[in-house]
């Protein structure tokens, strides 16, 4: 990666640097690409892994990374790219923040690992201490540390089983939580993640997600939340599980794979009170949404509801295996043995975690926030522009472009979707879909509008030579 192009300066959200125009190959952090794509080293590199790695790993275009810094990513044959997929919403604070890499190198000198499982040290508790404290809700909490944001689901179900001692657990179509077997049981994204793995979990029911642009059964998205809950009441309640029989209801307050759809205020709070009401633990997921990606901490703060167990992880440290499963004090009622890791909380991670809180808590969510209105507002017309893009969404930078076939019907549009990509890589700039037919736009949460204005104007590109050619 050329010298402007890494400058640690790249993290300093841009404000020191005098705007520069768009596109202009020397800008620090805008792309640059010297080779057609992929490169012949890129190439060697994926004809390679097709051979030996796993084929169950889904890869858009062939972009083989070599370093990154900021937003901005370099291939093994020195192009550079714009990020807004941060490694799947997970690189908060940009690619090897320099004050991240330093509090790992520091902590990995130190002490690399231990086990929070048979031992103790000390940024374990003064983690967890950090986290309880951002975590919504007034009352004490306490923290489950694992490696995945997967573990923290697995072990938010244990918990909540454990603790009603009821075994039902209520999930919502188009959500993922996960792929190890109990979060799978979940996961009710796409069939091919089920497909093929036998029977899962017993006792999970999945009910309608409010959907804000389908509504709950691709009818009436003005009412969607009232559906939804008629549904809980009236079919799932009545016809499937009794409410004292149900331990848990599992939900995104953004259905991240799902699409980047946020849930509405109001469902969130039924839900809350529904689940007091019957003594049902309220889970949030927010392994993709939390940690300041939304522009506050949490995507649930939007609603103001008070989960009993929220999980996290992506965003939580930069990039280093970790996540968290927080709960109310009382809830956490599971004794020694009952669940743990040899992983979970390991010392350099943590040390990464505290450093990547850091800087969330005093520039990166805000960031966020201004950024995402940025993109919100630069964007607000293309559903009248384009005559596919059926609807925009999100918080912060976490925001969902859905494409359609047709305004009217809504009819899906998923080839167009995976052809645009496709072509935003080809002009450098990395984003992934979410969805069956929705971009996702998750970029680190650093980014400056010289970069946001780049996505835009890339994306709006993409679409307008897309349409073209319908
Ligand atoms: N929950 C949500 C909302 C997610 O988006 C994901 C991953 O995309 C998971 C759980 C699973 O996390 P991991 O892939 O770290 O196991």
């Amino acid at each position: 990666m050329p010298a402007t192009n890494i400058d640690t300066k790249t993290h300093e959200n841009g404000k020191k640097h005098a705007e520069k125009p768009m596109g202009k190959a020397d800008s620090k952090f805008l792309p640059h690409l010297v080779t057609k794509l992929p490169g012949p080293n890129a190439k060697k590199i994926v004809d390679l892994d097709h051979e030996i790695l796993s084929p169950s790993y889904t890869r858009d275009y062939p972009l083989v990374a070599k370093r990154g810094r900021g937003a901005m990513i370099e291939d093994v044959d020195g192009n550079t790219f714009l990020d807004f997929a941060a490694g799947i919403a997970v690189v908060s604070t940009g690619h090897c923040h320099p004050k991240v890499v330093a509090a790992i190198q520091q902590q990995a000198a130190e002490l690399i690992h231990m086990s929070g499982t048979d031992f103790y040290y000390p940024n374990l508790v003064e983690l967890a201490e950090k986290l309880a404290s951002i975590a919504p809700g007034k009352g004490a909490k306490r923290v489950y540390f694992g490696n995945s944001g997967t573990e923290a689901i697995e072990a938010a179900m244990k918990l909540a089983r454990y603790h009603t001692r009821r075994d039902k657990i209520i999930a919502f179509y188009g959500s993922f939580h996960g792929r190890t077997m109990g979060a799978l049981s979940l996961t009710a994204s796409k069939a091919v993640q089920r497909k093929g793995f036998g029977a899962l979990l017993a006792g999970v029911i999945h009910m309608p997600y409010p959907n804000m642009y389908r509504g709950s059964h691709g009818i009436h998205p003005e009412t969607a939340t009232a559906d939804c809950l008629a549904f809980l009441e009236n079919e799932v309640f009545k016809r499937l599980a009794d409410p004292e029989e149900v331990a848990a209801i599992v939900i995104e307050p953004i259905q991240g794979e799902g699409g980047y759809m946020p849930a509405p205020a109001e469902f969130l709070q039924q839900l809350q009170k529904i689940c007091r009401k019957h003594g049902i633990m309220l889970v949030m997921d927010e392994v993709q949404s939390g940690m300041g990606r939304t522009g506050k901490w949490w995507a649930c703060n939007y609603s103001e509801v008070e989960p009993d167990i929220i999980c996290t992880a992506k965003g939580i440290a930069s990039g280093m295996p970790l996540s968290a499963m927080i709960s109310r004090a009382e809830v956490m009622d599971w004794k020694p043995g009952a669940h743990a890791s040899t992983f979970g909380g390991n010392p350099v991670c943590i040390a990464a975690s505290l450093a990547t809180i850091d800087l969330l808590e005093h520039e990166y969510i805000a960031n966020s926030r201004k950024m995402g209105e940025f993109i919100v507002a630069q964007t607000a017309k293309w559903p009248e522009k384009h005559r596919s893009v059926g609807d925009i969404r999100g918080r912060g930078l976490m925001i969902g472009i859905e494409f359609v076939k047709d305004k009217k019907t809504k009819e899906k549009a998923p080839e167009l979707r995976n052809h645009l990509v496709k072509a935003a890589f080809d002009k450098g700039l990395l984003v992934l879909g979410a969805g069956d037919n929705s971009l996702r736009l998750a970029p680190p949460l650093l980014i400056n509008e010289e970069q946001a204005s780049f996505a835009i104007e890339t994306l709006d590109a993409c679409i307008t030579e897309a349409e073209r050619s319908l």
